[in-house]
C-alpha cells in the first residue's frame, strides 16, 4: 500500500528531493525553526530528507520505527502553513502531507488521533 502511494506521487516527488541542494534558504521562512532555537532537524529541507525522502528511498519497505520517525517530524516539526519559501519551487508542505498521509494509512497517527 505504501508503495502504491509514493508511486502515485513519484516524478514530482523524486525530482524535488534532487533538485534540493541544501542551501537552506528556507529555513529562515519556517516560523518553527526560527522560534527552536535555529535546530537543524526543524529546517525544511532537513524535515523533507528524513521523512518522505526516507520512504523512497526505501521504496516504501519501512518498519514501524521508521514510520515513527516519519511521525514525529511530520506532526511535530511541521504544522503544514505553507510559510516556507523555496527559490527552487519546492513545495514542502505537500511533500510533508504526503509523509502524513503514508504514516496515517499505516495506522500510525499522531498521539491527538488516538482514542
Ligand atoms: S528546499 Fe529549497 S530552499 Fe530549502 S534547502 Fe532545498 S533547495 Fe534550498
Ligand atoms: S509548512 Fe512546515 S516547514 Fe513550512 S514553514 Fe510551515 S511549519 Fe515550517
Amino acid at each position: 500500500m505504501i508503495k502504491k502511494m509514493l508511486g502515485r506521487h513519484k516524478a514530482k516527488m523524486k525530482l524535488s528531493l534532487r533538485i534540493c541542494v541544501h542551501c537552506g534558504l528556507c529555513a529562515e521562512s519556517c516560523f518553527l525553526y526560527m522560534t527552536r532555537g535555529k535546530k537543524p532537524e526543524y529546517m525544511p529541507s532537513h524535515k523533507i530528507i528524513n521523512s518522505i525522502g526516507k520512504l523512497y528511498k526505501k521504496r516504501g519497505k519501512v518498519d514501524t520505527a521508521l514510520l515513527e520517525e516519519v511521525k514525529d517530524i511530520a506532526w511535530k516539526k511541521c504544522v503544514l502553513c505553507t510559510r516556507c519559501y523555496c527559490p527552487f519551487g519546492i513545495d514542502i508542505p505537500e511533500m510533508i502531507a504526503l509523509a502524513r498521509r503514508v504514516c496515517r494509512s499505516q495506522n500510525i497517527l499522531p498521539d491527538f488521533d488516538k482514542a
